[in-house]
């Protein structure tokens, strides 16, 4: 019988113009937590979605700090998984156009893929709300982050925000990310609950006779519209496939 794996291997194997887009799925095996799943960062007590607002961080980057402390060395010391080697690998064999992360992780680029764009921003830059000012990634900032406490800019004394797209702002790259789907022949989601707008709509602009493709734990609101959906551990389907 013919699987939802085969029908994957056989769009993987004809596909030309591959773009992914990725979600937090794709580091928890990382040991870094999604946002929504049972053990996920709302699965906190007291934390939600207002945490992440930009206009909550302006009143109390002391509380956003506290949580994302213990976060934040997480992040720091983690490795990429397999999903994030195989898809280096396939950009690397040409196979794989462009990824397009939701994550602030970083993993895409420690796993060495170049043609990412990381839509919510990164934690490599740290920008003072007051003078403007940049900081690249310095080690002060680094352990001041990590002990859950606020980094201010050395030259003005202004609160640091990481370079990251909070609830309530524009995100990074919208169009680089809507004119890739466009030129894909075959767009990957993994591991994430495409709840999220606007990235969740990405998938919507991708050309009529190209073929789309969902793999994640949990269903999601798009999985109706997609060619194979494969309710699993993104990890252990793509090693299935057997590329690496
Ligand atoms: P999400 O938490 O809403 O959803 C993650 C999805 O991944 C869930 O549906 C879950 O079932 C699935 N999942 C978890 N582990 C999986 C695995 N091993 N294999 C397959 N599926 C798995 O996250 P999202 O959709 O990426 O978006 C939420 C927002 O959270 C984004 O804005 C993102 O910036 C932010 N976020 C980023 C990170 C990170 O950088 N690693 C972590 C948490 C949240």
């Amino acid at each position: 019988m013919y699987t939802p794996l085969d029908t994957l291997m056989d769009l993987f194997q004809k596909s030309r113009s591959l773009v992914v887009i990725t979600g937090a799925g794709v580091s928890t095996k990382a040991g870094i937590p999604d946002f929504r799943s049972q053990t996920g960062v709302y699965a906190q007590e007291g934390v939600n979605e207002n945490l992440f607002h930009i206009e909550h961080f302006r009143q109390s980057p002391e509380a956003f700090y506290k949580v994302f402390g213990p976060l934040y060395q997480v992040i720091r010391s983690a490795q990429p998984t397999y999903t994030h080697r195989f898809l280096k690998r396939m950009e690397e064999l040409g196979r794989l156009k462009t990824i397009i992360t939701q994550n602030i992780d970083g993993l895409h680029h420690k796993a060495g893929s170049s043609n990412v764009i990381e839509i919510h921003g990164h934690l490599r830059q740290w920008d003072c709300l007051s003078c403007r000012n940049s900081y690249g990634l310095e080690p002060w900032i680094e352990e001041t982050v990590s002990r859950g406490e606020v980094p201010t800019c050395s030259g003005c004394q202004g609160v640091l925000k990481p370079h990251v797209v909070f609830f309530g702002e524009y995100v990074m790259g919208l169009e680089k990310a809507m004119q890739a789907v466009q030129t894909a022949d075959l767009v990957m989601v993994l591991g994430s609950s495409l709840v999220v707008y606007p990235v969740a709509g990405l998938p919507g602009y991708r050309d009529e006779n190209a073929y789309f493709v969902i793999l994640n734990k949990e269903p999601t609101p798009l999985d109706d519209e997609a060619d194979v959906v494969i309710h699993g551990d993104v990890d252990e389907i793509l090693q299935r496939l057997g590329f690496l």
